[in-house]
């Protein structure tokens, strides 16, 4: 009989460089000498909300553009104050997707358990040692060859036994000019613990509670802390908190993430600048789960979860919560009163930078909803009307006063996609 040595499985995350600059200088027929993976030799590029709005933000620069300050979600006039030659970009966001949908296909060729993480990062994993991949940073490598030599685009792969600790291998790839790094089980004590906490990925604002409250000044400090006074102060994160600290994280790869969008709806907005008052927030949220009701009803179904998130000012924290209801909707004046006790309950007056409404927990709504209250049937028909009015005449002709307010996006969003001006789709 054959004995075969004992398998484990390695977990990577690849993520693109300053994935929308990179697809814009890709794409430029001016900058097509760049020819090395490993050499820096990009433009000084940036792309911008609003390239004719010095208020506008930085959505993404090239590693040239940040050598020289530049950085993501500083406003571009400070960004040309620094870089007075740096070309400025409108995003095309759907350009940028599709890019991302043929590199995810490259991604899965080479390791086909593959979970998409978002627009420009992806999660793997597989055996080894195995006939397959006998060699984990040659197929890495092989991997990031693949992506320059398709898509003239870098990438970082960090590898390890778990997805939080790939995520931390991802970070650590930025200081090694290869780009990949393979984080061992002894590595954790000498390559993460000594990490200031704020370094620590996914815990966001905890982290200054871990700081200021148990007094960790690095990882290594969080991995000592009992469990039980994390789980005191955080509830359930406070077990997931202590368990990535030593290195631990038993979250599966889940290869339907990109069927998520059948699973729920969501909209997000960046807002033009910071929204302080509860009356402005819940005119962005109205727009929001208009749109969000929108879709789902024209997917034929209702949700039973509706959820709030805010992003703080600076992009420094913020909250997500979400109400399961007793019944289920696609119907704003249903859900509206729900958000705004959400709003209520869990907003205590920080700026607000960015609003996400998500309803889920779908349905088909030929399930009968009986209420004994009120008649749903005209409410449908008349959510139908609207519906049909949109679709026909577009979303701007027929629209909610509040929108007409300065705390109204829609007629600015009805413009862009993701957030973003439409561009080439
Ligand atoms: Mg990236």
């Amino acid at each position: 009989m054959e004995v075969f040595a004992l398998t484990r499985i390695i977990y990577g995350l690849v993520d693109m460089q300053s994935f929308f600059a990179s697809c814009e200088v890709a794409s430029r027929p001016e900058y097509a000498k760049r020819e090395e993976l490993d050499s820096e030799t990009d433009p000084l590029l940036a792309v911008a909300g609003d390239p004719e709005r010095r208020s506008g933000i930085v959505l993404a620069a090239t590693a040239t553009a940040k050598q020289r300050g530049v950085t993501t979600a500083m406003t571009l006039g400070e960004a040309l104050r620094l870089v007075p030659d740096l070309v400025v970009v409108r995003p095309q966001m759907g350009f940028y997707l599709h890019v991302s949908t043929c590199i995810q296909a490259i991604v899965q060729q080479y390791f086909p358990l593959q979970e998409q993480f978002s627009i420009d990062e992806s999660f793997f994993a597989f055996p080894y040692p195995s006939v397959l991949f006998p060699d984990p940073v040659g197929a890495a490598q092989n991997l990031r060859q693949k992506i320059w030599d398709m898509f003239k685009i870098r990438c970082r792969i960090g590898l390890a036994d778990n997805k939080w600790l790939a995520k931390m291998a991802n970070k650590l790839a930025k200081s090694n000019p290869d780009g990949i790094v393979w984080l061992q089980k002894e590595d954790i004590s000498r390559r993460i613990h000594p990490l200031p906490v704020e370094e620590m990925w996914g815990v966001r604002k905890r982290a200054k509670v871990l700081r200021e409250t148990f007094h960790c000044d690095t990882i290594g400090d969080v991995a000592s802390v009992p469990v039980g006074s994390l789980k005191q102060q955080f509830g359930v994160w406070g077990d997931v908190i202590w368990r990535w600290a030593n290195g631990q994280d038993h979250s599966p790869i889940n290869p339907n993430s990109t069927e998520a969008p059948h699973k729920g709806y969501s909209h997000r907005t960046t807002l033009p600048r910071d929204f302080d008052t509860k009356a402005d927030i819940a005119v962005v949220m109205l727009e929001l789960l208009d749109e969000v009701c929108y879709r789902v009803r024209r997917a034929g179904q209702k949700g039973r979860r509706v959820g709030l998130a805010l992003t703080y000012g600076g992009f420094s924290g913020g909250f997500y919560r979400a109400k399961t209801l007793d019944f289920c909707s696609n119907q704003p004046v249903d859900l509206y009163p729900v958000l705004l006790s959400l709003l209520d309950k869990w907003w205590h007056g920080e700026p607000v930078r960015a609003v996400s409404i998500s309803l889920d927990m779908l349905q088909k709504s030929e399930s009968i909803q009986l209420s004994l209250i009120e008649d749903r049937g005209k409410r449908d028909v008349l959510a139908r009307t609207i519906d049909d009015i949109h679709d026909t005449y577009g979303e701007t002709s027929l629209f909610r006063a509040v929108s007409l307010t300065n705390a109204g996006q829609l007629l600015d969003r009805s413009q862009k996609i993701g957030g973003h001006s439409k561009g080439d789709m």
